[in-house]
């Protein structure tokens, strides 16, 4: 009889304490975390930096709005908008609230360029988050359901089909922007293709719309490079970020470049909590790990490739694996059916954390900090796993 509202089934565990990779629960049992809260500690439980950096400034000065100039909001600004190749950067609370605020910002650069119903291209299987901008631009029937009307102004297409695109860019006179992920995370880990992504890139350009990328679950070397659209050879005119930017300290931002960045007035947009004292010494502090440490990015792309290839080779004699799709150390693994019973299998027998997105995909996000040892722990895990679930469903 919980007093929580009824909007999660948990798992029976609870955690108490955390260093890196590994997760111990109230009975000091000790557990693999291969999800990281869903992208968020890329790097790694209880940081010592990250912690320092928190408790410290919780002790100074934790709040006091954007009334007021706050020096390392400006710092953690100066920092990211260099690392994004960005202008400009509104800091939130969440990923949700970071595609609001993109979406607020495309409907307002239409607005000033006299288009009256301005129009964002969303894509097929896309997932943006739970407000209702990002909802709307969201696909999937499950979480949608009971939640309409929804939201004028947007036009769907699929993913990775450029044809699609032109289509509806030739059609339509009121498409301001395009918003897409560069892996779809949640909609079972499908990254874009180099072709799809610079063919936007070039529509968007010939078109005069924004193209906005959903970094939030990419971003923070999770793909093997800070920002996942740096490895498609192009730049994003918007791009929202949350999860790991605070490696567990709620912030999200969303950054614009060029004419993006001038959209915005004072008075169009604001949050109270967003970019105060503890979210920017949070993320500061996650930035100043990735300056000394940019090995970490690196080992992103290479335990990604590592276990990508050696879950392929492994489940070649499994007809039931459909695929294996990864970006780093973004890593999916598609079944033949539906297969959320893994996830308490894995948690039982091998106190291991992984997640089942679209209902058939394992999700494996790991810290970028895992090591070989704990790679090889991680993949015989999942693979056991699998093999035992495959014994017994149908
Ligand atoms: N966009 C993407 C790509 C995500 O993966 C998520 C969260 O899973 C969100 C947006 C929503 O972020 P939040 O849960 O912080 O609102």
């Amino acid at each position: 009889n919980s007093p929580l509202m009824n909007t999660y089934n948990r798992q029976n565990v609870r955690f108490a304490r955390g260093d890196g990779i590994w997760l111990w629960d109230d009975h000091f049992q000790k557990y693999m975390d291969a999800i990281s809260g869903i992208a968020v500690t890329n790097l790694g439980h209880s940081n010592p930096n990250i912690s320092a950096a928190i408790s410290q400034q919780a002790s100074r000065v934790m709040h006091t709005s954007n009334l007021y100039h706050i020096d390392i909001q400006e710092e953690l600004g100066e920092k990211l908008t260099v690392l994004a190749g960005m202008d400009k950067v509104f800091f939130c609370n969440s990923g949700t609230e970071a595609n609001e605020a993109a979406i607020k910002l495309a409907r307002l650069y239409g607005h000033q360029k006299g288009i009256e119903l301005p129009t964002i291209v969303v894509m097929q299987n896309a997932f943006h988050g739970r407000t209702m901008a990002a909802l709307t631009a969201t696909d999937n029937e499950k979480i949608k359901q009971g939640f309409g009307p929804f939201l004028d102004g947007f036009v769907r297409v699929p993913f990775n089909d450029l044809p699609a695109l032109e289509a509806v860019f030739a059609q339509n006179p009121n498409i301001v922007a395009v918003l897409a992920e560069p892996v779809q995370g949640e909609g079972g880990v499908i990254p874009a293709t180099q072709a799809w992504m610079q063919g936007v890139r070039a529509l968007c350009d010939r078109y005069d719309a924004l193209l906005m990328l959903d970094e939030i679950q990419t971003g923070m070397g999770r793909t093997g490079s800070m920002f996942a659209y740096q490895q498609f050879g192009i730049l994003p005119d918007v791009m929202s970020l949350a999860k790991a930017l605070g490696n567990g300290f709620p912030i999200g931002a969303m950054l614009a470049r060029g004419k993006a960045a001038e959209v915005f007035a004072p008075g169009n947009h604001g949050t109270t909590f967003g970019g105060n004292y503890m979210a920017c010494a949070a993320a500061l502090a996650v930035l100043g790990v990735f300056e000394r440490r940019p090995e970490l990015i690196e080992n992103a792309r290479s335990f990604g490739q590592y276990l990508h290839k050696r879950f392929e080779t492994e489940l070649a004699d499994l007809p039931q694996i459909k695929a294996v799709r990864s970006m780093g150390l973004m890593i999916g693994i598609q079944l033949d059916r539906p297969c959320g019973e893994l996830v308490q299998m894995a948690l039982n027998k091998h106190h291991l954390l992984i997640n089942v997105t679209r209902g058939d995909t394992i999700r494996l996000l790991p810290p970028l900090t895992l090591d070989t040892q704990e790679a090889i722990t991680l993949f015989d895990g999942v693979v056991d796993t699998i093999r035992e679930f495959l014994k017994t469903s149908q």
